[in-house]
């Protein structure tokens, strides 16, 4: 690869995943994957297959269908972890395994509970098992931006020698500044002896807000992968920004003269797609995928724009893919277009969620003049979910000013069809009341959010609505032209994520 090529690692489907409800079913990873693959991601970080049986098997699907992109998977520095992973990804086309163990004084004291020396051995076996299961290995130290430096250079010459060919230097805890993060990155590159033989990667957290500044001095500094994700997602504050980072590079080229394969006018879809997905709205001021991030409203500014765009627009919209809400679609498209509309969208839906998805295209047509790709995202997002346990099927509601109201919904539990009558404070209440009815929990409610998908009166309404279960929380969307159908879709959605996070199992913790 050329000197200035740096190497895009996203791991929105691992750390991304990783934050507190974020999580995402089989289908959802599999289309996100897609995604990645067609805007040009080097390697694809799709899962930590050991932690649960849908984990593994998630990160088997993506590499079984991703063919041009790296497909990596995580393992701890242990030999069950290694194998599991080994065996996901074992279809990909490019596979690799990353492994990585904790390097600061504090982690290995606390979290390991290991002397320097077991670590370094630990090191040693695992990249050369990881090694002989496939021929691409990343090794990372955990915490390594608060590592010492002289066990640092230690540990990076031992996973080297055993066969590890990128070596990652995580900012796990978002504590480094750009300098000090570059200095790191140089020490290594003078210091380490067979350094040569490795990429060097980073992997930025954003707690101070300074992971993609972070991330692009490391590679001022020598570092050619980035590991990062789409909107930020991830861990706590989350990891550097896919977007920023790539935009920054693009843009300040003059400056930072290094490039990327990301063919950047997919950037806006992705950032759609992973925040429908995971219903973590992107804020209106985000850069590069915020709604406002190419809105000019001040008078002197829209004037400037129009005389010439260069006056206070450092990139055009359309070089991140932005374009107009378009009017696509309306009563007379048929299921021709409607599914080639659909493929151009990124979804390929089977024959029976195509035809729930067309029956409810037409419904809306009927009710909503102009239907947006915005509209059909929001309506397929509800049909991709085919094999969930819990589906909606119909609500009446009685609202109004003379309560109680009242709501009767029909719901098909696992095949089933069952309906209950329930009364509330308000008709929300009353919708909500009569899913526990029919499907008892324990869940605790703790967001609910309407907003419009688009402008009009006449838009669909997009809940979101987040619940708690045992520390665990789940997010789901839902959207219909009635803001209560959209509600009950949104929990039925909610109930369905929780039920296959009930699934999952937290990896056993380390020993040895
Ligand atoms: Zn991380």
């Amino acid at each position: 690869m050329e000197q200035n090529r740096v190497i895009l690692f996203d791991t929105t489907l691992r750390d991304g995943e990783q934050s507190p409800g974020a999580s995402m079913n089989l289908e959802e990873k599999v289309r996100i994957a897609l995604t990645l693959e067609d805007m040009g991601v080097d390697v694809i970080e799709a899962g930590f297959p050991i932690a649960s049986a849908g984990d593994f098997e998630a990160v088997n699907a993506v590499a079984k269908v991703v063919k041009k992109s790296r497909i990596a998977g995580l393992a701890r520095a242990v030999r069950a972890d290694i194998e599991r992973c080994a065996e996901a990804v074992r279809p990909a086309e490019l596979s690799r395994i990353h492994t990585f163990i904790s390097t600061s004084p504090l982690h290995m004291k606390y979290k390991l509970q290991m002397e320097p020396d077991a670590v370094v051995q630990a090191i040693h076996d695992s990249v050369s098992m990881a090694r002989n299961l496939v021929e691409d290995v990343e090794w990372s130290a955990e915490d390594g931006s608060r590592t010492e430096h002289d066990f640092l250079c230690r540990c990076v010459e031992t996973a080297i020698a055993a066969g590890a060919r990128t070596i990652n230097i995580p900012d796990t805890v978002g504590y480094a500044v750009p300098d000090e993060y570059a200095a790191l990155i140089a020490m290594l590159i003078n210091r380490v002896p067979n350094i040569d033989q490795a990429i060097l990667s980073v992997h930025c957290h954003n707690d101070l807000g300074l992971a993609v500044a972070n991330s692009l001095a490391a590679v001022r500094a020598g570092a050619r992968q980035i590991e990062c994700t789409i909107n930020g997602l991830g861990e706590r504050a989350g990891n550097a920004a896919l977007e920023e980072i790539v935009m920054a590079l693009r843009t300040r080229n003059d400056a930072m003269p290094f490039s990327t394969g990301i063919r950047t006018e997919a950037i806006t879809r992705a950032s759609k797609l992973v925040s429908t997905v995971t219903g973590f709205v992107v804020q209106p001021n985000k850069a590069i995928v915020g709604a406002n991030a190419f809105a000019h409203e001040s008078g002197i500014h829209q004037d400037g724009v129009l005389k010439n765009a260069a006056t206070y627009e450092i990139m055009t919209p359309e070089s991140v893919g932005l374009s107009r809400s378009s009017l696509v679609m309306g009563k007379h498209s048929g299921r021709h277009a409607f599914r080639d509309k659909l493929k151009q969208l990124g979804y390929e839906l089977g024959d029976n969620a195509l035809n729930e998805a067309f029956k409810r295209f037409k419904d809306l047509c009927d009710k909503k003049k102009d239907v947006f790709d915005e509209d059909i995202i929001a309506l397929v997002d509800d049909e991709a979910r085919a094999h969930d346990h819990i589906r909606f099927q119909s609500l009446e509601v009685i609202a109004g000013s003379k309560g109680p109201q009242k709501a009767t919904l029909e719901l098909e539990i696992d095949g089933q069809s069952c309906r209950a009558e329930e009364a509330g404070d308000g008709p929300v209440d009353a919708t909500f009341k009569a899913i526990r009815a029919l499907f008892p929990h324990e869940a605790r409610l703790q967001l609910y959010q309407v907003h419009a998908v688009t402008g009009g009166t006449d838009a669909q309404a997009e809940v979101t609505v987040r619940l708690e279960e045992n520390g665990k929380t789940v997010i789901g969307q839902g959207a219909d032209t009635d803001t209560l159908v959209a509600s009950a879709r949104a929990y039925v959605t909610a109930l369905n994520k929780l039920l296959t996070k009930r699934e999952k199992t937290a990896p056993a913790p380390v020993s040895a």
